[in-house]
């Protein structure tokens, strides 16, 4: 029998997962091709720490050439712009590795192509988009830090959209580790910053109460539960009306889909699955949704990510009946930087959890701020890149 055809959009943490556990577990019965829209991948987690020069791209980049070579995998580097679920085909825009290829046909689709960040329905955010960065994407990274070691007076505002957005502590770790900065550049006191959620409360909500008594300590402004509503270029008003003018703009957008999920009707914000165990479209019995595109229950993270990936990786080697299931279930532990109040460039972190196999889901957490939990979040996103880019 010729070898089933899986094709996943996404060489991320849920792609590469899929992939990587479909090679090992069913060795040749699958013929794999990964497209995915960069030449390189670059982890989310620690990207936070760019800001004060702990971390740095180099450390967190991998290419895929050592995973495809390895693990047998067809790499196209490629946008899909388009899924035919009824023809069974993906299609791209111009792809440099398969030039003459526009379309690519599948048995089994995996859909794993994160998020995309979209703020068009915040008035003002398109005229104004260059004054926002954030933590979120290289690049934006790199225009943060430099603003952030530049000011000497004004206001810096820090935002967070409404949940689901991919990894809920990443706004309040991006207005902790500016406070670290600018303390540490001396002219904290000439900087008012601000942090607004557009939840209740800072994210996630287990460590609520650690980042809002640091917020205190640090002299950090806190608003909840209101969103930005307009953008002007140095004010933004809130939903309430209030108007707070801005010199930096750290700003998470709201997250979504990207829109070729939506047009193959295979969700409209996020993609449906059946069940966080069963990742199958709601639709289509051939079409999985996996990572942060997916809609679950539970935070957009890279365990929660990777998880599903094998849930989604499990449920095509069984139906196929060509090799043994991995052991996988819902529950993450994670680190939250949360700088250093002193201004020292050492970030310290609290360790928090989440076990989703227990009703209600069992948190847990050390509220106590410690530098080995920075360096133990250092280990454990190293050890995913080499997991799945091996090297
Ligand atoms: C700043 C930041 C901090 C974070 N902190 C943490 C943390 O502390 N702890 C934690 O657990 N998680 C954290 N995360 C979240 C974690 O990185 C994500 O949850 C995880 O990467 C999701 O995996 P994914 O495979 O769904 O998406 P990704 O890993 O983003 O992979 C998606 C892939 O799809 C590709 N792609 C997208 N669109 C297309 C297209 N149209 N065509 C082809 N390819 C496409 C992308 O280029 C990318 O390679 C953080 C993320 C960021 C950005």
């Amino acid at each position: 029998m010729p070898a089933k055809k899986v094709v996943i959009i996404g060489g991320g943490i849920a792609g590469m997962g899929v992939a990587k556990t479909l090679r090992e577990q069913a060795g040749d019965a699958f013929d794999i091709t990964v497209i995915t829209k960069d030449t390189f991948y670059m982890a989310g987690p620690s990207r936070p720490l760019i800001l004060t020069g702990e971390q740095s791209y180099d450390r967190i980049t991998r290419g895929y050439e050592e995973a495809a070579k390895n693990l047998k995998i067809n790499l196209v580097n490629g946008l899909v712009t388009r899924i035919d679920p009824t023809e069974r085909k993906v299609y791209l825009a111009e792809s440099p590795t398969k030039p003459t290829v526009p379309s690519i046909e599948y048995d089994y689709l995996i859909v794993a192509p994160g998020v995309v960040l979209d703020g068009t329905s915040i008035e003002g955010y398109s005229e104004n988009r260059a004054n926002i960065a954030n933590v979120y994407e290289p690049g934006r990274v790199d225009v943060l830090k430099k603003r952030v070691w530049s000011i000497n007076e004004g206001t810096v505002v820090v935002y967070a959209p409404k949940m689901p957005y991919r990894c809920a502590p990443a706004p309040s770790e991006t207005t902790l580790l500016i406070h670290t900065v600018l303390k540490h550049r001396g002219v904290r006191e000439k900087v008012r910053l601000v942090h607004i959620d557009a939840n209740d409360k800072p994210q996630p909500p287990v460590i609520a109460d650690i980042v809002k008594s640091l917020f205190e300590s640090a002299g950090i402004e806190l608003i909840t539960s209101r969103e930005i509503a307009e953008i002007g270029a140095d004010y933004i008003v809130l939903s309430d009306g209030e108007k707070i003018e801005y010199n930096i703009l750290a700003m998470l957008e709201p997250n979504r889909a990207p829109q070729f999920v939506a047009e193959a009707g295979l969700g409209d914000k996020w993609f449906e699955v059946r069940s966080p165990t069963d990742l199958r479209s709601v639709k289509y019995d051939d079409i999985y949704g996996v990572g942060d595109v997916a809609k679950l229950p539970f935070p957009k993270n890279q365990e929660i990510a990777y998880e599903s990936a094998l849930f989604a990786a499990n449920k095509i080697l069984d139906e196929t009946g060509t090799g043994e299931p991995v052991k996988v279930q819902y529950a993450f532990l994670g680190w939250a930087y949360v700088g250093n109040l002193e201004g020292r460039l050492e970030s310290l972190s609290v360790r928090f959890g989440l076990n989703f196999t227990t009703k209600p889901p069992k948190p847990t957490k050390d509220p106590e701020p410690r530098a080995e939990y920075t360096k133990a979040k250092d280990s454990w996103e190293q050890a995913y890149l080499r997991n799945l880019f091996l090297y």
